[in-house]
């Protein structure tokens, strides 16, 4: 009949209307999303939520059960739907507030980073629920960094400053807001110094150790877990420097290409 319209010719005029936020289900993983943002590969999106959840299954032996994920559009968005009504800083691409919150432009929308931020905050999500919240946040960003993500060159590289200028953080004020600093410098170089560590530990205590430690902070103050464990920040702090000192000369040596 002319003029008249089914309503589905269009996206403005879709059946679904202005609020196009829909979500979809599959083994306990929900995902809400903007059913208009061209940008969402969901099924790499559920692929993701899938494999963080074996590594997490693999490295602690937890499954965190049911996972809710909202992608927004903007951070604005994220802002009134998340649960702290503080603006979000401007690198903030995700949180984790209780549920999985993260951002998806319309435009420039990447899968692939959003791959690495969604990992990242189940990592949190998981450490949350395993730890009772009580788990450092230097434990949680590096877990979160090194499970989500390969260390990047440029964290690399500004370690190797640090260590160079004397200038690398204490463990203890690292579990001092420092992830959240407004200065950029500071705060990556509190995320490549927590993923290190991390590194660190795996490679010379073992993963058991790492899984272990989890299990604790349920419980136990960090000082108490490290020294059930026979280790301190210190211990700690010593021997990651000269491993990581170790490293670089090793690098130095075997480097083949400028
Ligand atoms: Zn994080």
């Amino acid at each position: 009949m002319q003029g008249e319209t089914t309503g589905l010719e269009g996206a403005d005029s879709s059946y679904i209307g202005g609020d196009d936020f829909v979500r979809l289900s599959q083994d306990d993983i929900n995902i809400s999303f903007h059913i208009k943002n061209p940008n969402h590969d969901i099924l790499a999106l559920f692929r993701t939520v899938k494999r963080a959840q074996s590594i997490i299954q693999k490295m602690f032996g937890y499954n965190p059960g049911g996972i809710d994920i909202h992608i927004y559009n903007s951070k604005e968005e994220m802002r009134q739907e998340g649960r702290s009504r503080s603006r979000y800083a401007s690198w903030i691409a995700g949180i984790y507030d209780g549920e999985i919150r993260v951002i998806s432009e319309l435009e420039n929308g990447d899968t692939e980073s959003l791959c690495v931020v969604l990992t990242h905050e189940i990592t949190h999500l998981a450490l949350d629920l395993m730890c009772h919240g009580n788990c450092p946040d230097w434990l949680n960003e590096g877990l979160a960094v090194c499970i989500s993500q390969q260390m990047s060159d440029q964290y690399r590289s500004m370690l190797q400053n640090a260590i160079k200028n004397d200038k690398t953080i204490p463990i203890e004020v690292l579990s001092m807001r420092l992830f959240s600093h407004t200065d950029e410098n500071i705060r990556q170089l509190a995320y490549a110094e927590a993923a290190s560590i991390i590194e660190y530990l795996i490679e010379t205590q073992g993963w058991e150790s790492i899984a272990k430690m989890v299990s604790l902070c349920r419980n136990m103050k960090i000082e108490n877990v490290f020294y059930s464990l026979g280790l301190s920040n210190t211990i700690i702090e010593m021997g990651w420097e000269l491993w990581l000192k170790g490293k670089q000369l090793n690098g130095k040596e075997n480097k083949q290409f400028v």
